[in-house]
């Protein structure tokens, strides 16, 4: 299965991919922006939006499931359980990054999901490549959990955990897939620019200090 579904992007409907995963894309709905901490899943029809963004499903079936699942209070309570599981997601993600193991009760946690919500897999001619994806066509809310718990699962087994990564102006996770292994922050866009712009000035301080 590739590692994430579509090449970064930054910005897709409102939606933030810079994690070139999409168990950090999942993360990272909640970024912190110039206002403050942001939730980008704040309802059932956001939810929705953010699998057709993120290439899970097509917009077509993402209208026809908004519709169906409108007023679902089965979706509603989905959709809390999927945020509360996110945040419990960072924790993990942050020790990682800090060198500490992935906790056996999100381990045990994680293999309940992918038990209950087993995820199915199709083969796809792309050129003259064939990949291997993951079919997902929900019918009930609860089977947005296959996609996000085997990108977890994925992410947690398949990436070296020196490659997971916190931007360092804000708390946007990524994965980083550059050669060096030298990405710093989400987005040049974003974040990189502000950093830059900050130790510019820190120089310019430093030098006018020593003028002095
Ligand atoms: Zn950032």
């Amino acid at each position: 299965m590739p590692a994430a579904s579509k090449t970064p992007g930054e910005w897709i409907d409102g939606f933030l991919f810079v994690g070139n995963h999409l168990a950090l894309e999942f993360l990272n709905t909640r970024p912190i922006l110039a206002e403050g901490p942001k939730e980008l899943l704040p309802d059932v029809d956001a939810l929705i939006r953010w699998l057709v963004a993120s290439g899970m499903l097509t917009t077509q079936n993402g209208h026809a499931l908004a519709k169906k699942w409108k007023s679902s209070p089965e979706a509603v309570a989905c959709l809390r359980e999927l945020l509360k599981f996110r945040e419990r997601f960072r924790a993990v993600v942050i020790r990682q990054e800090a060198g500490f193991p992935v906790s056996g009760v999100f381990i045990a946690e994680l293999n309940s999901l992918l038990k209950e919500h087993p995820s199915s897999v199709v083969l796809q001619r792309k050129g003259k490549r064939l990949d291997l994806e993951a079919a997902f066509d929900p019918e009930k809310p609860n089977d947005v959990w296959a996609p996000i718990a085997i990108a977890v699962a994925e992410l947690l087994s398949d990436v070296s955990p020196g490659r997971l990564r916190k931007c360092e102006a804000c708390i946007v996770h990524f994965l980083d897939t550059s050669k060096k292994g030298s990405r710093r922050w989400c987005s040049m866009n974003i974040c990189g620019n502000k950093i830059k712009v900050a130790a510019y000035q820190q120089r310019q301080r430093t030098a006018r200090n020593k003028a002095r």
